[in-house]
């Protein structure tokens, strides 16, 4: 019988690429999305699937979830710009919404993933960030409704494993980047290699010697799956590229030679409560899942370039974009 797996935030960057992994793979998938910061077109592979369905939910607000065997949550705003526009929602999203989805999984004895995130270890002390590390999160900062969501969120799920035994699992999710990043989403990746093809300015934050280390999103939903598919993890698990940390000055110049772009670099001032350093130790996931991404930076930046070429002549694109 065909296993049906539940994917929220299907519409999203990562959520839209492991719904057409799973297709693949064969399961039945069921997408939900409010479709706030996730797009209907990143769905447009899996449409003419007859083993997909797609339903508009809001899972910030009390929802009817269809049944599943197994559950993954990825609904949240993740750009630090989309976040910081709706901290509530955010905040709702990762709190409510989470809750609803485990319960849904725990009524059907169903698997359930979460979808967490590296910026639970805020901006960290310790460099590369095991996942023992407990983290250095400003809690009341402009970043804290999406650190502290996603930190109740896997609160929240490991209080479900404790009191009522349900088969979870958490994925500590690194930078991810690659084709459907949203050009208007203000991430350093989508952001320079718009710039960079429409011969705008790279907008460097602060000096640029900031790190973060890069995951092309077809291992990142290897990583996932892989996660999913084993028989048992107690703990959270690092997905994330410990080769692809780059400075974001070293990021924008890599970009401006791969596109052989002539736009200059300028530098404006750092964000609030901007992490310093972010690396993953990826060491569990190495022996857990047999997991360690393989694409490198160049490779990926290629590929993703070709798809925001693609966008930016796109009729669609011109409206959403904000200028340069
Ligand atoms: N950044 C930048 N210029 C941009 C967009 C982002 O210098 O136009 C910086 C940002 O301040 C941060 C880093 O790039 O230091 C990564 O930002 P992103 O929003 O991609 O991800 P996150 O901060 O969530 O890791």
């Amino acid at each position: 019988m065909t296993r049906t797996a539940l994917v929220a935030g299907a519409a999203g960057f990562l959520g839209s690429h492991l719904v057409d992994r799973l297709l693949r793979d064969g399961w039945a998938v069921v997408g939900l999305d409010n479709l706030s910061t996730g797009r209907r077109s990143n769905l447009n592979p899996a449409r003419g699937h007859t083993r997909f369905r797609f339903q508009r939910v809001d899972l910030s607000r009390p929802a009817k979830i269809p049944p599943a065997d197994l559950v993954f949550q990825l609904a949240s705003p993740a750009s630090p710009p989309r976040y910081q526009e709706d901290p509530i929602g955010t905040l709702a999203v990762n709190s409510i919404g989470t809750g609803q989805l485990l319960e849904r999984a725990y009524r059907d004895s169903a698997r359930f993933v979460l979808a967490s995130t590296s910026e639970v270890y805020g901006d960290p002390e310790v460099v590369p960030q095991p996942e023992a590390y407990w983290g250095h999160v400003n809690p009341i900062g402009v970043r804290s409704c999406y650190d502290e969501g996603k930190r109740y969120a896997e609160a929240l799920t490991m209080a479900w494993h404790r009191q009522r035994g349900l088969d979870v699992r958490i994925a500590r999710i690194f930078n991810t980047y690659g084709p459907r990043m949203a050009l208007d989403d203000g991430r350093v990746i989508s952001t320079f290699l718009r710039q960079a093809l429409t011969g705008s300015p790279l907008t460097v934050h602060g000096e640029g010697t900031q790190t973060r280390s890069y995951c092309y999103v077809d291992d990142m939903v290897d990583g996932l799956v892989r996660l999913a598919n084993v028989p048992t993890v107690a703990g959270p698990v690092n997905l994330g590229n410990p080769r692809g940390e780059m400075s974001v000055l070293g990021v924008a110049e890599l970009i401006r030679r791969l596109t052989r772009s002539h736009s200059k670099i300028v530098f404006l001032p750092r964000t609030r409560d901007d992490p310093e350093r972010r690396r993953p130790d990826i060491r569990r996931a190495r022996t857990l899942l047999r997991w360690s991404p393989r694409t490198p930076l160049r490779a990926g930046l290629v590929r993703t370039a070709r798809y925001v070429r693609t966008e930016l002549t796109s009729p669609a694109s011109h409206s959403v974009l904000p200028a340069g």
